[in-house]
């Protein structure tokens, strides 16, 4: 049986010819959480849409498996269907379908049953205190910020992946929601064995999910690694304390940063 492992190795990417990752190296195991933290424009954005396989991002050395499996020459829904997972910085709206048809074509998808998914639904919004009055709109249509925010938690808990790249789950999020999706996922690492990778700016995300290890990201690079504690020096020296003169974006011809699509919608190619 192949190792258990969602493992990043020696990860360069580049976009519209400007390398943005530079060898990153994470391995994450069923179970853990990993977080990872840095400045704007560091390239964690970046990092999320590489693993899930968004189109316009040139990956040009290393490579990334789960359980084994080499995800880079693999689209992006047979990725999820390997059993990864991607809460989206900026989550997409969808007009036309609802959270019940997403959940029960990737359980036709991967080949599970499709029985009683309105069920499940019911029981995660009941678990993350979100309101199921939201689980027959549209997916994220007219939702704001943190009901988004609580819609991707839902996802998660109902399609029950085996890696969850959360990308800045925690924004918009008022404290109790906070609570509530972070009490999920942290459950969700307890009950079925799913593996974490945490983007966040912001150590209140992981008062209640608990990183074995934190990652900080700077200029594309993975600058330091740690444990919690790591996480509290952040808070209490910020980026600059901890990053020093490095905790600036990457310098990119003017022009470039503004690019229209760039963090959004996921259907758009950034580069068309
Ligand atoms: P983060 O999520 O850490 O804030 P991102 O991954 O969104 O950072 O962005 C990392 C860097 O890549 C930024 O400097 C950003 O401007 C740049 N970038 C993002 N998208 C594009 C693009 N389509 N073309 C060129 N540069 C981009
Ligand atoms: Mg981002």
């Amino acid at each position: 049986m192949n190792e258990r492992v969602l493992r990043i190795e020696g990860l360069s990417a580049r976009v519209d010819e400007i390398e943005i990752l530079h060898r990153i190296d994470l391995e994450i195991r069923p179970g853990e959480v990993h977080a990872v933290m840095g400045p704007n424009g560091s390239g964690k954005s970046t990092l999320s849409h590489v693993l899930m396989g968004r189109p316009g991002y040139e990956v040009t050395e290393g490579s990334v498996t789960l359980d084994g499996i080499d995800l880079l020459n693999l689209p992006t829904w047979e990725r999820a269907r390997a059993g990864l997972f991607l809460a989206l910085q900026h989550p997409t709206e969808v007009p036309g379908v609802s959270l019940e048809s997403v959940v029960t074509e990737s359980a036709r998808a991967a080949g599970r049953s499709t029985e009683g998914v309105n069920e499940v639904l019911v029981a995660e919004a009941t678990r993350i205190g979100f309101d199921d009055r939201f689980l027959s709109r549209p997916v994220n249509v007219d939702l704001s910020g943190g009901e988004k925010k609580r819609n991707e938690a839902l996802m998660m808990g109902a399609l029950r992946p085996k890696y969850a790249v959360l990308d800045e789950i925690d924004s918009g999020l008022d404290v109790d929601a906070l609570a509530a999706a972070s009490r999920r996922i942290q459950e969700a690492t307890d009950e079925d064995d799913l593996g974490v990778l945490a983007i966040t700016h912001f150590s209140r995300l992981l008062e209640v999910l608990e990183p074995d290890q934190v990652h900080v990201l700077a200029r594309g690079r993975i600058h330091t690694s740690g444990g919690p504690e790591l996480a509290e020096r952040l808070e209490a020296e910020g980026y600059v304390g901890v990053l020093g003169e490095t905790g600036t974006p990457v310098d990119l011809p003017t022009g470039i940063i503004h690019q229209a699509g760039f963090g959004d919608d996921p259907f758009v190619d950034p580069l068309a």
